[in-house]
């Protein structure tokens, strides 16, 4: 059975349990699941810092010049930037229309702080790692890539006398890669312990009261997935739509069961790589960069919150503070780590740009959990969307591998199948 398969009925099996156990009043049941679901997740963080180095460098080394990665970095930003403000007009859109905060009774919520935005000189500073090793032990993704691509351009630039290090480089990655087979095909067990955990968690009781928000950030992000991303795959890349949701079918179950779409990434890299046949070039560096900075969920989820917030108070907003919002939370978005909840302390930040009590993240608080599965899976997706416009673009994209309805089995992640 392909792995698709065995995750999606995890997801399910895991769903219904888990909101069978709440019903029947026995949640503490799906709670002690919690731990093999953990046990998951750090299986795939153990891979994270050193899959994103070592492919990232043996992708570089594969792009052989900087022209090339120049305009891979202007086409994967903006991409990114453009997508994801098309997702937050989206959410603005659908909650105007929806009204989800119209005659919600706010109570006297706790206080809440805002958010501090770093500033854009120190992020930028901060981009280059002071010291490897510690950016290494932090995770700092950002950090890791800027290393990553000045170390592959230096093994490219040295000629001959780096190859045995550029023939080592492509070697491990291999070796990573069937480490991440290895992970991945624990997923089912993992997907199905967190979700039981979640739904054995919430209930459905806890959920009712703030219904209207859920489905409307669940209606944006479907809407979303289908109308742009299919879209753009179908008529910029002209490839077969299809495919493409297939293809992104794992990450997207993983990243909605573990709300981290930066401990989805070795995940999402391996299905772009393996499914959508995205070279090994343009994923390593489409992918780590997109987990961190390319959030359409969470910026289509901060549009939602942000006009459900106004609505629940009786706040009209200006044309002007609308699009503060598409500006502030496209910002608020690239600044959010692919963690779980992160999306949830960047909406106060889009509440101050336009004077909205802070006090309704508290409101939301309640309920972050389910919003963050949907909005994490399209964060996830989108970058596959990104990798895959970029690819093609490029002719970085092995049209036989997507086209074959190839969908990673965890036994069938030979070497061989790599398309760089
Ligand atoms: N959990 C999201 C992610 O990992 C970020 C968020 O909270 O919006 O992509």
């Amino acid at each position: 059975m392909p792995l698709w398969k065995q995750i999606f009925i995890a997801l399910t099996l895991g769903l219904l349990l888990g909101i069978s156990l709440n019903q029947s009043g026995h949640g503490e049941y799906a709670v002690s699941l919690k731990p093999i679901g953990d046990l998951f997740l750090n299986g795939i963080k153990m891979l994270i810092v050193p899959l994103i180095f070592i492919s990232l460098v043996s992708g570089v080394t594969s792009l052989r010049d900087m022209a090339t990665m120049g305009r891979l970095s202007i086409k994967t930003l903006a991409l990114y930037l453009g997508t994801t403000a098309v997702a937050i007009t989206i959410g603005l859109a659908l909650a105007a229309v929806f009204q989800p905060g119209v005659g919600i009774e706010l109570g006297s919520a706790a206080t809440v702080a805002a958010a501090e935005s770093p500033s854009l000189v120190a992020t930028l500073v901060g981009l280059v790692p002071a010291n490897p090793v510690a950016a290494f032990a932090q995770g700092n993704v950002l950090q890791i890539i800027v290393f990553a691509i000045l170390f592959g351009l230096a093994i490219t630039l040295a000629g001959e006398a780096a190859k045995p290090v550029k023939v080592f480089m492509d070697s491990l990655a291999e070796v990573f890669y069937k480490f991440t087979g290895i992970i991945i095909s624990f997923a089912p067990y993992g997907v199905f312990a967190l979700i039981t955990w979640v739904a054995g968690t919430y209930g459905l009781e806890m959920l009712a009261p703030l219904a209207k928000v859920i489905g409307v950030v669940y209606m944006g992000c479907i809407i979303h997935a289908v109308i742009v991303y299919a879209g753009l795959v179908k008529f910029v890349a002209r490839l077969n739509p299809v495919r493409y949701v297939q293809g992104v079918i794992e990450p997207a179950i993983v990243a909605f069961s573990s709300t981290s779409s930066a401990g989805t990434l070795p995940i999402t890299m391996m299905s772009a790589e393996r499914n959508l046949g995205v070279s090994r070039g343009v994923s390593s560096f489409v992918l780590p960069l997109g987990t961190t900075i390319n959030m359409d969920g969470t910026a289509l989820y901060q549009g939602v919150c942000a006009l459900f917030i106004a609505q629940a108070y009786g706040i009209d907003l200006s044309f002007a503070q609308y699009a503060t919002i598409v500006l502030t939370a496209t910002l608020a978005s690239i600044g959010t780590a692919g963690v779980p909840g992160a999306g949830l302390i960047m909406l106060s930040l889009v509440l101050t740009s336009v004077g909205l009590p802070l006090e309704g993240v508290a409101i939301i608080a309640g309920i972050d959990r389910v919003l963050d599965m949907a909005r994490t899976s399209l964060n996830v997706v989108g970058d596959c969307a990104v990798a895959v416009l970029v690819a093609k673009s490029e002719g970085q994209l092995n049209q036989d591998l997507y086209d074959t309805a190839h969908v990673l089995k965890s036994t069938d992640l030979s070497t061989q199948a790599h398309p760089s």
